[in-house]
């Protein structure tokens, strides 16, 4: 499963920092994802979710305020 974050719409509210801490992390507002090795990709793009944390990142997406937390495969 891969996810990525469209920082275009990201509110900043950092609900999905709180739900999988893991996966995302906030940065000068808007919320960044972390590849499967844990370096956090800041150019934007996709990141692969390690299996550990895909209920996570399932729940964040579901509660995303911006509706901008997209998820592939
Ligand atoms: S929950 Fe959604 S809107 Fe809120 S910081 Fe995370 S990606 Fe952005």
């Amino acid at each position: 499963m891969k996810v990525w974050v469209d920082h275009d719409v990201c509110t900043g509210d950092g609900l999905c920092e709180e739900t999988a801490p893991a996966v995302f992390q906030l940065e000068d507002g808007v919320s960044y994802v972390r590849d499967g090795r844990g370096a956090l990709l800041m150019g934007g793009g996709m990141a692969d979710v390690p299996d550990h944390e895909i209920d996570g990142v399932l729940d964040a997406a579901e509660q995303c305020p911006g509706e901008c937390i997209f998820i592939e495969g």
